[in-house]
């Protein structure tokens, strides 16, 4: 069993801010490779993974275009966009990630 961690949720001014930190990371592109379309900084990230597990940190959270954001959440291959962004982001954050691959 994984130890119990509360859940990080921020909002409001903390929020934004993290919402810049990541578009800053990722160069405000999406992050789907053969995409890396520019994305607009008042586009709010990803969660990965989204839904009850989700956390406000950066370690959790990707740019994706909206074609491939809307394609996560609701599209036939959201799996595989699920993969990408699981991989990208334990590839910059090895550590913090090991406990869910
Ligand atoms: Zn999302
Ligand atoms: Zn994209």
């Amino acid at each position: 069993m994984l130890p119990k961690r509360k859940k990080v949720r921020i909002t409001g001014k903390k929020l934004s801010k993290l919402n810049d930190d990541i578009h800053g990371r990722d160069d405000s592109k999406c992050i789907i490779k053969g995409c890396g379309r520019y994305v607009d900084p008042r586009e709010k990230f990803h969660h990965e993974p989204q839904g009850n597990d989700k956390e406000d940190r950066i370690e959790h959270g990707v740019t994706l275009c909206l074609k491939h954001h809307t394609e996560r959440h609701s599209g036939t291959n959201g799996a595989d966009i699920r993969e990408q962004c699981e991989e990208y982001l334990s590839g910059l954050y090895p550590k913090y990630w090991e406990r869910f691959m």
